[in-house]
């Protein structure tokens, strides 16, 4: 090497360990979000997970008490005017219209939605009563349906593109005894997702769906009735319910909360940008064979 090369070497080196130490800007940064359903476990980790990527982000959520909760806590982790809470009930198209509206106002637009906000029910297809048919259909798929059109409509307009994740259920491909209307509404949405993803491509919307499998930790879904139901048609008891569902997986591995937050995150940058219309399934391998 001549004395030349050398230094330009050594030049070189040092200039690469000064871009190394420089910190990274975060893949959120300016952005966002609207996260239905902000206050139960999966939403708020999908928030945790946004947060920390430098997005500000709105959490909507029926349950006033849990919202409070949720925006006060990220509030004092990550700054108070980087999350407002919203209460509105998925179902309700005007509360709808309005939640959006008055929080994004705010902000100043929209870049990612997470469709979230979500129940479980099971009961066997003879005793499903109407009621229960219709409470599934219309906080899942219609929630989706009017929460997703609110958004599509307000990033179509600001002419930016944007990401939208629809949070299903592995129950929306696999069919699962004794919760017909569940699977039923979680299909909907699923496919609901890809007709959004054809439409919303010429307008650099990306739409991609999550399925995860059993959430046990942190999820409400998990704490009341639907336990009891599970444990019962699967035979065990509830404290075994987590161990039964690591089991049944292909990897041995529970999912978390945080492993669905990982997959929002990928789906909201700008990493997936070349995504839309696709499904991940986060389940520790369950999808592979739907007869396990
Ligand atoms: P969670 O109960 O902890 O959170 C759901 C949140 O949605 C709650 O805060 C609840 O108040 C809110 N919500 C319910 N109905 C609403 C409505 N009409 N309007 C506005 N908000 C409403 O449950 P989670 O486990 O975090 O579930 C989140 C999503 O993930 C749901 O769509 C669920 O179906 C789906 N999912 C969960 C699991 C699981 O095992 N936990 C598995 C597959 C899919």
């Amino acid at each position: 090497l001549s004395e030349q090369e050398a230094f330009d070497i050594e030049y070189w080196l040092l200039e690469e360990a000064k871009l190394q130490r420089m910190p990274k800007p975060k893949a959120l940064a300016g952005r966002i979000a609207f996260i239905t359903g902000g206050a139960g476990g999966i939403g708020s980790a999908i928030a945790t997970r946004y947060l920390t990527e430098g997005a500000v982000v709105v959490l909507a959520d029926i349950d006033q008490a849990s919202l409070d909760e949720a925006v006060a806590g990220f509030g004092k982790r990550f700054g108070k005017d980087n999350v407002r809470g919203v209460l509105a009930n998925v179902t309700d198209e005007g509360a709808v219209e309005k939640a959006f509206h008055d929080s994004l106002v705010e902000y100043g637009g929209l870049d990612i939605l997470v469709s979230n906000a979500g129940i479980s029910s099971a009961s066997p297809f003879e005793d499903t009563t109407l009621a229960v048919w219709d409470r599934n259909i219309s906080i899942l798929a219609t929630g989706y349906f009017l929460v997703s059109r609110e958004a599509y409509r307000i990033m179509k307009k600001q002419k930016l593109g944007g990401s939208m994740v629809f949070i299903a259920s592995k129950n929306g491909l696999a069919a699962s005894a004794g919760a017909s209307a569940y699977c039923a509404a979680k299909a909907a949405e699923i496919h609901l997702a890809r007709c959004l993803a054809l439409e919303g491509a010429p307008f650099g919307i990306r739409v991609n769906t999550i399925n995860p499998d059993a959430v046990l930790r942190g999820s409400k879904i998990w704490q009341g009735e639907w336990r009891q139901q599970r444990a019962e048609s699967n035979k065990i008891t509830e404290d075994d319910l987590e161990e039964f569902y690591r089991n049944r997986s292909l990897l041995k591995r529970s999912v978390f909360p945080e492993d669905i937050a990982e997959a929002a995150f990928f789906l909201a940058a700008d990493l997936s940008a070349k995504s839309t219309g696709n499904i991940i399934n986060v389940d520790a391998g369950n999808a592979i064979s739907f007869t396990r």
